[in-house]
């Protein structure tokens, strides 16, 4: 079993198209798993649900996705943020709005537990330190957990009395061995923030490498312009244009 690994695509529609396209080069994928934030900062909400939706997937709710949907403040957003989830909410049918207000916050697929934060927080908690890590180890029924969120690449491998991370390497994939319990983050497709520009996203076989199966990071460029404009033309923050050029 092949699974594309996607999170934080964030109304970023020429990143997920350049994701998509580079996941069927790569040998396709049978399944995508899906972790959180479909939707806010970018301009393309409505095309970036029909996408997702026309393939075949799972998926978990992110705070953006609840703040769009009415199920979290968008007052707890910084202003862009804010601005662009209220822009969102204007944008969707009501179909796709009741599509992301059914997304689940934690779901288990095989070997891996899905959320978009973490396991003690599953909407806003960002998995960035070790206490962090450690409580989401402590909560994990899989040997395996996959999150969103802080949309940096990253894994974190459970050590005895303690946790290690790493950013993620194209270079180097993840070889899963169920009795090395992980945590393992993708990146962000439509908002990258670890100083690479690039879309990120990661590819799983199942049937490659270790029990546990192989993990794939990959980045890919997109049509930068295409969205930044997309952006400004929406009437969204210029900020949000500029930040998708810096990758932070
Ligand atoms: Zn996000």
């Amino acid at each position: 079993m092949r699974a594309l690994i996607v999170s934080d695509i964030h109304s970023n529609l020429q990143a997920l198209d350049a994701v998509l396209a580079d996941a069927e080069d790569a040998g396709g994928y049978d399944v995508v798993w899906f972790l959180g934030d479909l939707v806010g900062y970018g301009s393309d909400p409505g095309a970036c649900v029909d996408r997702l939706r026309a393939l075949p997937h799972v998926g978990v709710a992110g705070n953006h996705d609840h703040a769009v949907t009415g199920k979290l403040n968008p007052d707890l957003f910084n202003g862009a943020a804010r601005a662009a989830a209220l822009w969102t909410t204007q944008q969707l049918s009501d179909d796709a709005m009741q599509y992301l207000a059914a997304l689940p916050e934690v779901r288990e697929a095989g070997q891996f537990t899905h959320v978009h934060g973490s396991l003690r927080d599953p909407i806003m908690e960002y998995l960035i330190s070790e206490p962090a890590a450690l409580a989401t180890f402590g909560l994990m029924e899989t040997p395996f957990c996959l999150v969103g969120h802080s949309h940096y690449p990253l894994v974190w491998c459970e050590e005895a009395g303690g946790a290690t991370v790493e950013l993620l390497d194209p270079a180097s994939p993840l070889q899963l061995q169920s009795d090395r319990r992980m945590i393992v983050n993708p990146g962000s497709v439509g908002q990258p923030r670890d100083g690479d520009w690039r879309a990120a996203y990661l590819l799983y076989d199942g049937e490659a490498g270790g029990d546990g199966g192989v993990l794939v990071h990959r980045r890919v460029e997109y049509d930068l312009a295409g969205a930044q404009q997309g952006i400004l033309a929406a009437g969204l923050p210029e900020s949000l244009a500029i930040r998708l050029g810096s990758g932070h």
